[in-house]
Formats: C-alpha cells, structure tokens, sequence
C-alpha cells in the first residue's frame, strides 16, 4: 500500500509524537550559509563537531542518496514542576529532568519507521534527533512545525518551544506542508532577559557566552567574567525559554510520564555535587541527559555556583 500523509500523521501521533510535517528534500541554502557565518565568528565555541560534515548538513542525499522529503516530527517534554529557588540548589534545564530524550525517541523512531515499512516495503529511511550532521531545527521550520525564535529555538503556537525534534529522511515523496510565520514581531524578552548577552543579534547566539554551553559541552574553566552571572543554573539554562509568552501562555503537560524529574532532578544540592564520587553520579545519573557533563563539569559548575 502506497504511505500518504495522513498514514504517516496517524501512525507518528499513535506512538507519542506531538507534531508532523514534511518537507522537500532539497539543498539547505540559506540555512547553512548562515552557519557558516556562525562558525566564521567562532560562535561554535569548543563545538568543534559544529565544523565538520558541511556537506551532509546542506545536503541530505550526502546521507541517503535516493532521499525525496523530510518527515520532521516533535515531541513536547513540558512538565509543570517549578524551581524552589533555593540557592543551596543547582537548577538543571527542563530537558534533563527525566530519561534521556534520546533513549526515548530513538524507540519512537524505529517503531514509527518499522510501521512505514510493514505498509510499503519502498519505504526507505534514517532518523536522526541532535546528533549526527543534520539541521534538525531548519527542517523542523521547513516543515511547518514551527518558527525559529529570535532565541534560535523552534516554536510551535500551540506547545511553545518545549519540544523535542526527530528528523527522519526518506525517498518517499509526500504532500509537503508549508512553513510558517515568524510569531516573533517585535518581542526582545529573551534577549532582554539572557544574563550574559548571548543572544548577540536576533536569531544569533554566541555559545563562548551561553550558559547552557558553558555548564554542558565546554571543558575549560569557567571565566570570571561570568561570575554572579549564572542564576544558580547548575547544568543548562532556559531563561530564554522562561520568558517567551510562547513557552508560559501556551505550554501544555506532556503526556510521556519519562519526562518528569528523576530523583528531583530539576534541582541539585551544589553541596551533594561537590562531595560525590564517581560510582555515585553514574548510579544517579544513568540514563540521564545529565551525565554528559560528566562529574568532573557539574563539580566545576558547583564550584563556581557556591564560591
Ligand atoms: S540559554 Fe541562557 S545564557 Fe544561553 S542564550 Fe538563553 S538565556 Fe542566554
Ligand atoms: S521571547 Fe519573544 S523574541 Fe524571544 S523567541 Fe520568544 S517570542 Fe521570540
């Protein structure tokens, strides 16, 4: 049987995906010049992956040669739990609260692109979430399922940006939705509100100033610069996201209880930090977003939060 558009939409919302949309798989112009100008500027920080593999990134036939369209699809992460505030306490961005969002949307994938299959054996595919030399946000945005904010996060008018993106390229060809508006106008709050002047221009960030950067893939120290800086954000930062009426006017509950914080994962003791071996961060942190910054980054982060 020939897949459609609605097979797809039906199969995707039946696992857990919260949006679809499909877009042509066609050369990401636009999209990669600007980040190559990003890298120019040195913006990729320490991300030096960030650099590699441009010709997969503008091209998706580099990956799947016979690829035809892009099925983006979201999934929404929003819990309502809310920060204390104690500052005896790290603040861990919403996304890592609960299991490992890659864990959970790799078995999506499969399941979803194993169903495709079972209909049309033609059906050709590979998916990725974040990692891998994908746009993951510029195809989410060809595809309909949001805006890029000036925040550079994906919005989508009813969930907000608390959305996880899946990407899965194939050589089938669907109806292709449209993209849509910038919902932006004229709103700087998250620029306005980012502590360390990040967001350098609309749509541009500079990750050698960005808190999530900082406390999660950099491996240096942290530069005093930043110092009284940091909002107690001991591992990410959403303050960007916090403040976009977006994200509190229209964040819906998620329905994958894995989403909801582990072992109060939204706030950690800077003081258990400080003091834990490495036998028991990888017991509470196993399977975890978390344990990308290995110990060895939340101690620095906890230094830096309680000096
Ligand atoms: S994540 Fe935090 S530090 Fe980074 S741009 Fe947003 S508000 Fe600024
Ligand atoms: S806070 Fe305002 S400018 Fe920033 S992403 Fe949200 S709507 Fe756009």
């Amino acid at each position: 049987m020939k897949l459609t558009n609605e097979i797809v939409i039906e199969k995707a919302k039946a696992i857990g995906f919260d949006l679809v949309g499909f877009a042509k798989a066609e050369l990401l112009k636009s999209e990669s010049e600007k980040l190559e100008e990003w890298l120019i500027r040195g913006y990729q920080a320490g991300m030096s992956y960030m650099e590699r593999n441009q010709k997969k990134r503008i091209d998706v036939s580099q990956i799947l040669p016979e690829a035809k369209s892009i099925i983006s699809l979201a999934v929404n992460y929003y819990t309502d739990h809310q920060y204390t505030n104690n500052p005896a306490y790290g603040k861990v961005s919403r996304y890592a609260w609960g299991k490992d969002y890659h864990l959970i949307i790799w078995e999506m994938l499969e399941r979803l692109e194993k169903e495709l299959k079972k209909i049309d054996q033609a059906f050709e595919s590979k998916s990725y979430i974040d990692t891998g030399p994908v746009m993951d946000k510029a195809w989410a945005v060809r595809s309909g399922i949001g805006w890029l904010g000036k925040n550079t996060n994906v919005i989508n008018k009813e969930l907000g940006s608390w959305i996880f993106i899946a990407n899965i390229i194939t050589n089938y060809e669907f109806d292709y939705t449209s993209s849509i508006p910038d919902f932006c106008g004229s709103c700087t709050a998250c620029i306005d509100a980012c502590p360390t002047d990040a967001i350098v221009q609309e749509y541009v960030i500079d990750s050698n100033k960005c808190i999530s950067y900082l406390t999660i893939e950099n491996k240096g120290e942290l530069s005093q610069e930043f110092k009284g800086k940091f909002d107690n954000w001991l591992f990410g930062c959403d303050i960007c996201q916090d403040v976009c009426p977006w994200n509190y006017k229209f964040a819906k509950q998620t329905v994958v209880s894995d989403f909801n914080p582990n072992n109060n994962n939204e706030e950690i003791s800077l003081q258990e930090i400080l003091n834990m071996p490495e036998k028991d961060f990888r017991e509470r942190f196993l399977e975890s977003p978390i344990s990308r910054a290995k110990l060895s980054g939340l101690k620095r982060n906890a230094e830096f939060l309680s000096r």
